[in-house]
Formats: structure tokens, sequence, C-alpha cells
């Protein structure tokens, strides 16, 4: 972990172990709102959870608690507009203007689309590829990557070459392409990598990459745009009224956005923290994996009713090359720094302040990794990263 912002497994371990009891205690209020569900069922009044009826009886207490579902939701998010309100978050952020540019650069293939990036005061930034639609042999899911960073070692500027990578589905022709609210926030975190990238003022290529537990939180930053109420009054208007998101639904998304946080925490930091241990043995010559899970969870006091979300023996990160071994706790440590940052726009009452989005700029995107970035983050944020920022964003209580 010598190349991690976390550098020792201790402090790793530290942030894990501070989150596992809220985590905990949140998964028995949710078996218990799922047990009295289950129990008025006819012919259940003796059920007892299983970890297999979680996902289950979780989609009945959404239905009863929240009454939200997604199709109330993607009307309101047209792909086209929301694409328009990620480059309207970047000039209200960072200056940056985009000029789409499509059929004068050379492209691989007809469906991406490409824009010129400028600085405010017109400095030429970079590119910007989007290649937005699900076709056959593509890859799934959705990714950025760089076709070029930007460097100075190797004689005048080299300049960014940033692409986004969707999987949407196409409509019939002329018909509006409508996503859901997950897939706006993929969108936007996507973006993040690509901003990241954009603004990168680093003169070394190999200072331009950040270590992997940094690595998403400019991206996972960038997410909290879509629900502010800025980008949904200008940006998510309904593709038939042209009307905006009422009030009404966006307090039900931010409702909802807590609901199985327990399950969702546990699943995953089960495996995290299986993962450290196991990295931390002293001799693992002798280990075997069923004993070594049986018991790191016992001692742990894991709830039985949740599932690791990667048992050891199909647990892709751990050993299938070095550059996630010992490091699923990477999301969480970068998701501490995203919080901790939504509170700093939070506290200065504007989602687009000048300030915060200039410090961040300055000591989190554009260096790369060439300061250390535990040092940034102080510089930024004047301390270091908030846990309760995380523990306040999953609806877990902070003491
Ligand atoms: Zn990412």
């Amino acid at each position: 972990m010598a190349d991690t912002m976390a550098v020792d497994p201790a402090k790793a371990n530290d942030l894990m172990m501070r989150v596992w009891p809220a985590a905990v205690a949140r998964v028995k209020e949710e078996v218990a709102d799922m047990t009295a569900i289950a129990r008025k069922e006819p012919g259940n009044r003796a059920f007892v959870l299983e970890p297999w009826d979680y996902l289950y009886y979780a989609e009945k207490v959404r239905a009863k608690k929240y009454a939200l579902d997604q199709t109330q939701l993607t009307p309101y998010f047209e792909l086209g507009h929301m694409i328009d309100a990620s480059f309207y978050m970047a000039e209200r952020l960072y200056g940056l203007r985009f000029t789409e540019i499509s059929g004068t650069v050379p492209v691989f293939h007809p469906d991406v689309r490409v824009w010129k990036v400028e600085a405010a005061d017109g400095r030429y930034v970079g590119l910007f590829y989007g290649d937005y639609f699900a076709r056959a042999g593509k890859r799934s899911g959705a990714w950025a990557t760089s076709y070029r960073r930007h460097e100075t070692f190797t004689g005048g500027t080299l300049t960014p070459l940033a692409s986004n990578n969707n999987n949407f589905v196409r409509g019939a022709a002329g018909a509006p392409v409508l996503i859901s609210l997950d897939d706006a926030e993929t969108l936007f975190h996507e973006f993040g990598h690509a901003l990241h990238g954009l603004l990168s003022e680093v003169n070394y290529p190999g200072l331009g990459t950040t270590p992997r537990d940094f690595v998403e939180y400019p991206s996972q930053v960038h997410e909290q745009w879509v629900l502010s109420r800025p980008i949904l009054d200008k940006f998510a208007l309904h593709y038939q009224t042209g009307k905006p998101m009422p009030p009404a639904l966006v307090a039900k998304i931010e409702q909802a956005a807590t609901f199985n946080q327990g399950y969702g925490t546990v699943e995953y930091l089960t495996s995290a923290i299986l993962d450290m241990r196991l990295h931390m043995l002293p001799d693992p010559s002798a280990v075997d994996p069923a004993a070594f899970e049986r018991d790191t969870l016992a001692a742990i006091g894991a709830p039985r009713e949740v599932a690791m979300r990667h048992r050891l023996p199909q647990f892709n990160h751990l050993f299938t090359s070095d550059a996630y071994s010992a490091g699923y706790y990477s999301y969480l440590w970068s998701e501490v720094m995203d919080a901790d940052t939504r509170d700093a726009f939070r506290e200065a009452g504007d989602v687009f302040d000048p300030t915060v989005a200039g410090k961040l700029r300055q000591h989190i995107l554009a260096p790369g990794n060439t300061t250390d970035r535990a040092e940034a983050y102080r510089a930024f944020r004047g301390r270091d990263p908030d846990v309760g920022a995380l523990l306040r964003k999953r609806g877990f209580p902070t003491k």
C-alpha cells in the first residue's frame, strides 16, 4: 500500500471498522422492518429472514415506505439534456466551455461525438469524446478513458484527449432517449473522470494518474450536481410538458437515498475487511479460505442475514492482479472525501461556490499525483476528511 493515499493498512482498517458498527446496527433495523412485513403474509407468522430473502423483502419495504419507482423519474432525464447539464456544471465550476466539432476530427465509430474544450479565457484545453450508445461488440457498462494525458515533459504542451463511454439504448428515430436517475449519475461520474484529465496541469505523464484509493473521488463527487436545484430547474425537464421536476418528487428521491444502506454497506465491508485481513497475514501459505472467511466473519460479528458481496473464491479484486489486491477498501476511502466535499459546498451555501470550486480544482484535480494526496486534501479543506460526512450521507448515526 506504499503508493496509495492511505499508505498504512491500519488506516484503511480504522476507517472500515469505524463505519462497521453503524452499518451492522442499520441491518438489524432493516431486518426488523422486513420481518414485520413478512409476518403479516398469510401462513408466514413464524418468518425468519434468510440471506436469500433480503432483496425481495427490501423491495416490499421500499414500495411501502417511499412509494417511489423509476418510471416516475425517467421522463425528466433526457440524454441530450443531461449531457448539456454536465457541460453547464463544468462551466459554472471551472469556466470550461464545450463546443461540438463532430465530423471535423477522426473517430473510431460514427456514433462518437467530439467537443472542443476551452478555458474561460479562450485558451484551448483539449478534446472530449462521447460514445454514448450500446452496439454489437462494444464492452458493457460505463467507463472513462484517456487517449492522451496532459504533459509538458516531451516538449511543448500535450493536451488531454478524454473520453466517456456508456451503453445507453437508442430510442426509435427522432424519439427522446430517456435515462434513469442512476444512469444520469453515472454520466456525471464518468464526466468527473474526464474533468480530472482535462484539468490536469502535470509535467510528467507518469504523475498524471492518482492512487486507486483517490481516483474515484473526483468522479464520485461530480455525481452530486445531478440532483442540485440549478441543474434540475434548467435541464431535468419533463420531455413532454417541459416542466422541471416538482420539489415533492425531489424530496422523495432524497428520502429514499439512504434506503437499504445497512445491507449495501455490510455486503461491501465484509468483502473489504476480509481482503485486508487476508493480505495482513504474516504467513498465508496454510490458509484455508473457507475457514478463514467463516472465522473472520464470526470475529467481527457479521449479521447472518447479509451475504458477502464477493465471497473469497470468486473475489476478482483479490487475486487477478496487484492493482486491487488489498484495495477493496478504496471505494469507501474515496467516498469519505466525496461526502466531505459535498458538505464543503453545502456549508458555502452554493452548489457552485467559486471559492470551493477553485480550491477543488487547484489542490485536487490539477496536480495529478505530483503532491501527496493527503496533504492536497488538507490544503483543499483545511483538515483531514471527516468520516462523519460519509456516515451522514449513508443515513447512519455519527456517534
Ligand atoms: Zn469511476
